[in-house]
C-alpha cells in the first residue's frame, strides 16, 4: 500500500457488478455484512443488462412484433410494409428498457446500503483490492467475491480488423440492417441475433461447426426452433467451418468449408465467450484456474483461497445469468456463516413434453453418461394420455357447473346421495339445508378443491428399468 492511498475497510468486496455480483452484494447486505461493489464500468447489470440478455430480448420483441404483423395478413389484417427507423429503436432499447432497469438496480443498491465504486480492480493480496480509475483507492476486505464475467471470443482467423465483423455486443447496437449477413455459430446468441436481423430484413446465412443447432441441448427440444430458423434464414450450413474472412469491395468474403466463397455485408461472430481473469492479480492470491481458463471453485463457490469466492461466467459453463445469481446467493450465505445453500451443479431436472415424448431436461442430452449428462427418457402412451386429459377436462367442466352448498362444497345434483353414496345437504325447504356437514366417501382421494385426483399418465421408460433407476437423481 502506498502512503496517502484512500483505504476502505469492509466485510465483503464484490468485484464485478453483473447479475452475479449484484445478487451477491445485495444478499450480503441483507445478511448484515458491510459490502462494496467494484465495477469497471461504474454500472450495475454487467453483460446481461448492457450487452446480453436484456437488449437481445428487447430486439427479439421487435422481431416478434414484425412477425405478428406479417402473419396477420393471413386473416385479412394488413398493416402495410413495415418501415424501420433504427435511431428510435436504439433509443427505446437504451433508455426505456436498459436505462429503466439500470436505474432500478442503482436504487436497490442504495436502499440496501451497498456502496458502488467505479474503476477496474485487481487483487494486491488475499485481503485487498486496488481500484484504479476516477476514485483510486484500496479496498480491504475479510472476504471477496470475484464476479468479473466473460467477454466474446474472436478466433484469430476471423479477427481481420474490419468493422463489418461484429461480436454480439456490436450486433446488439444494430449499426445498420445489412442486406446479406453471415452468422458464425449456431448457439443461442447466434440464433437470437440471427432471428433479429432476419426479421429486420437481412438475408441471414448461418454456419455451425457441429452437426446441429444449439449444441448440447436436447434434439427434440431444438427441432421446433430449427424448423423456424430454416424458414427465416436464407441458408443454414451445419457441420461446416468458416475458415477465413477477407475484405472485398465494401463487403466481406467468407470461405466456408465445402461451399463456394460467398460475400456478405456484415458478419456476426458468435462462437462463445471466455472468462475475464486477466489483470486481476489472481497470482497474488491462492485462487487457481482450470485448464480452460475459468476460476476453479467448489460447490459452495469457494476458490483455493479461503478469503476468495468466485461466481458467474468467470467460473465456467453454463454461462447464464440465473446461474450467476444463484451462485451469488450461495457465496453470500457461506460468507455470512449460514447453513450453506449449494450451487446447483446442473439446472433442476424438469420433464419437458415434446411430441408425446417425455425428456428430463437437465441440459445434458448430448453428453455421454458419467459426465453429468445422465438423462432419463420416457415416452407417454399417447392414447392413454389424451383420454386422461379429456376425462380431466370433462370432470373439471362438470365440477364448475355443479351447484355449491352453503359451506361452499359442491353439491351432487338432485340434492341426495351421489353415485358413490356421498350425501349432500338435504334441503329442508327453508333454504338452510339439513345443517349437517356431508360426510366424505372414505375411498375418494380428494384435491383441496374437492375434485378427485386423476391417476398419473403412465410413462414407458426407454432406458431399461435398472439403468433408468440408476439415472434418477
Ligand atoms: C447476447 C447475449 C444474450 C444473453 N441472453 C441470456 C439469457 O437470455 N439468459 C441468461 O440467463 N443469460 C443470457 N446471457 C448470458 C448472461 O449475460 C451472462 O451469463 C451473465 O451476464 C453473467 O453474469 P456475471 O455476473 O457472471 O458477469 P457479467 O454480467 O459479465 O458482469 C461482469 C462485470 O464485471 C465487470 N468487471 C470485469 N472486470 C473487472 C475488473 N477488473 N474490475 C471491476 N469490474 C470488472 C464488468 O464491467 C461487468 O460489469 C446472454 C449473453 C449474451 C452475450
Amino acid at each position: 500500500m502506498v502512503m496517502g492511498d484512500l483505504v476502505t475497510e469492509v466485510d465483503v468486496a464484490v468485484l464485478g457488478g453483473g447479475p452475479g455480483g449484484y445478487s451477491a452484494a445485495f444478499r450480503c447486505a441483507e445478511l448484515g455484512l458491510e459490502t462494496v461493489m467494484i465495477d469497471a464500468g461504474h454500472r450495475l447489470g454487467g453483460a446481461c443488462l448492457y450487452e446480453g440478455c436484456i437488449p437481445s430480448k428487447a430486439l427479439l420483441h421487435v422481431a416478434a412484433v414484425l412477425g405478428e404483423a406479417e402473419r396477420a395478413k393471413e386473416f385479412g389484417v394488413d398493416f402495410g410494409e413495415a418501415r424501420i427507423s433504427l435511431d428510435p429503436m436504439r433509443k427505446w432499447k437504451a433508455e426505456r428498457v436498459v436505462g429503466k432497469l439500470a436505474r432500478g438496480l442503482a436504487s436497490v443498491a442504495k436502499a440496501k446500503g451497498v456502496a458502488v465504486i467505479g474503476g477496474r480492480g485487481a487483487f494486491e493480496d488475499s485481503r485487498s483490492i486496488r481500484v484504479g480509475g476516477d476514485e483510486p483507492q484500496v479496498v480491504r476486505f475479510k472476504h471477496a467475491i470475484l464476479a468479473t464475467g466473460s467477454v466474446p471470443v474472436m478466433p484469430p482467423e476471423l479477427a481481420i480488423g474490419s468493422d463489418r465483423i461484429m461480436d454480439s455486443t456490436a450486433a446488439l447496437e444494430v449499426p445498420d440492417i445489412p442486406e446479406r449477413m453471415l452468422v458464425v455459430g449456431g448457439g443461442y446468441i447466434g440464433l437470437e441475433l440471427g432471428q433479429v436481423y432476419a426479421a429486420l430484413g437481412s438475408r441471414v446465412t448461418l454456419v455451425e461447426l457441429t452437426e446441429g443447432l444449439l449444441p448440447g441441448v436436447d434434439r427434440d427440444l431444438v427441432q421446433p426452433l430449427a424448423r423456424r430458423c430454416e424458414k427465416l434464414f436464407a441458408a443454414i450450413h451445419l457441420g461446416r467451418k468458416v475458415s477465413a474472412l477477407k475484405p472485398s469491395a465494401g463487403a466481406i468474403e467468407a470461405a466456408i468449408e465445402g461451399e463456394a466463397p460467398q460475400t456478405f455485408d456484415r458478419v456476426l461472430v458468435a462462437v462463445g465467450r471466455r472468462a475475464v481473469t486477466e489483470s486481476l492479480g489472481l497470482e497474488a492470491t491462492r485462487a487457481a484456474l482450470t485448464e480452460r481458463g475459468f476460476v476453479a471453485i467448489d460447490e459452495r463457490c469457494r476458490t483455493g483461497d479461503p478469503h476468495l469466492y468466485a461466481i458467474g461466467d468467470v467460473t465456467g459453463e453454463p454461462m447464464l445469468a440465473h446461474r450467476a445469481m444463484r451462485q451469488g446467493k450461495v457465496a453470500a450465505e457461506c460468507i455470512a456463516g449460514r447453513p450453506c445453500l449449494r450451487q446447483r451443479r446442473r439446472p433442476r431436472s424438469r420433464l419437458h413434453r415434446s411430441r408425446g415424448r417425455l425428456v428430463r431436461g437437465d441440459g445434458g442430452a448430448g453428453r455421454p453418461r458419467g459426465q453429468g449428462g445422465e438423462v432419463f427418457v420416457g415416452r407417454l402412451r399417447p392414447r392413454r394420455h389424451h383420454r386422461t386429459e379429456r376425462r380431466a377436462d370433462q370432470a373439471d367442466r362438470g365440477r364448475r357447473l355443479q351447484p355449491r352448498d352453503r359451506c361452499g362444497h359442491r353439491r351432487p345434483r338432485g340434492g341426495g346421495a351421489d353415485r358413490r353414496g356421498r350425501a349432500g345437504h338435504r334441503d329442508r325447504g327453508d333454504g338452510r339445508g339439513s345443517g349437517r356437514h356431508h360426510p366424505r366417501a372414505p375411498d375418494a382421494v380428494r384435491k383441496p378443491d374437492g375434485g378427485r385426483r386423476e391417476p398419473p399418465p403412465s410413462i414407458v421408460p426407454l432406458t431399461p428399468p435398472n439403468e433408468a433407476e440408476a439415472c434418477r437423481e
